[in-house]
């Protein structure tokens, strides 16, 4: 098995080097620790490109990689960013063809390929837990709330916008849809929900009896649960994992329960659900993950 490199975009670029399964050396971050996060919104499509492929060269040295894989956030297809929320400047930008030109240029002849940042964390997750052999959904919970699975499979997959209300007032969600989960648990949906409080304090505020916020905590539950179900009920049972800034605020076992009253059918039990503390690893590795294999099968 040789060395493939692993780059995740969220709110900065990290990149890694990946070995069976795992990271190897220290990871290269853009900006580093402690520069301002937001310096990725204001970069060009091409100085985003021209930063990973620097990063990557970087930490390659002078060994070859196998491949490059990006998780980016956003719809992808074919290598392109469909669409972007957080990085509108990207929309349409041919990121795979940018980078391996890039790379070329620099002397180092890599296929990439470029996933969705969830569809890369849940590879991570399959991967570091030997699971690469079964379906594993992930919900990422931030900013937006991202869907992931392995295995990487052609489609679109924004889980984030399945509707779980028919209450034409639920207009929160990001993408201006109606009644969709990330107009719930999405922190920019939570704080235009809340103009009064910070997410932070309207959980807090539901475990001290505050009714208005408990009232949303639950809601919050059970949009997560149904989108679950909707998963399962279009693909059926298997592992699903929270993760992401926000995913500390579900409550597991509550969750479970609600899922477990939505989906009856018997050949649809078996679901289970685990919060993994975030982490850029995960991402990056299962980027590198899904990349050696889409180059391997090509
Ligand atoms: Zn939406």
């Amino acid at each position: 098995m040789g060395r493939a490199a692993g780059v995740l975009v969220v709110q900065r670029i990290s990149a890694g080097l990946v070995e069976g399964n795992q990271v190897t050396g220290a990871l290269k971050l853009f900006p580093e620790k402690g520069e301002a996060h937001d310096a990725l919104l204001s970069m060009p499509a091409d100085a985003i490109a021209g930063k990973i492929a620097e990063l990557v060269l970087a930490i390659a040295g002078k060994e070859p990689l196998l491949a490059l894989g990006v998780g980016f956030p956003g719809i992808i297809r074919d290598g392109v960013i469909e669409e972007s929320p957080n990085l509108q400047q990207i929309k349409g930008f041919r990121l795979q063809n940018a980078l391996e030109q890039i790379l070329a240029d620099g002397g180092a002849r890599v296929p990439v390929r470029i996933f969705n940042d969830a569809d890369a964390t849940a590879a991570g997750i399959a991967a570091t837990r030997g699971v690469l052999h079964k379906v594993n959904r992930v919900w990422t919970l931030g900013n937006g709330v991202g869907f992931g699975r392995y295995p990487w499979t052609e489609g679109t997959w924004e889980g984030g916008h399945t509707v779980v209300t028919l209450d034409p007032k639920e207009q929160f969600c990001g993408c201006g849809g109606r009644g969709h989960l990330e107009g719930f648990l999405g922190y920019r949906a939570m704080r235009m929900r809340f103009l009064d409080l910070e997410p932070e304090e309207v959980f807090a505020n539901a475990k001290t009896g505050d009714q208005r916020c408990a009232d949303f905590v639950s809601r919050c539950h059970r949009a997560l649960a149904a989108a679950t179900a909707t998963s399962i009920h279009m693909e059926g049972p298997g592992p699903f994992y929270l993760t992401g800034p926000n995913a500390k605020w579900i409550d597991v076992g509550v969750l479970d329960r609600l899922v477990h009253e939505m989906v009856k059918m018997s050949p649809l039990q078996g679901t289970r659900i685990e919060v993994i503390p975030p982490s850029d690893e995960l991402g990056i590795i299962g980027a590198a993950v899904n990349a050696e294999l889409s180059t391997r099968s090509a």
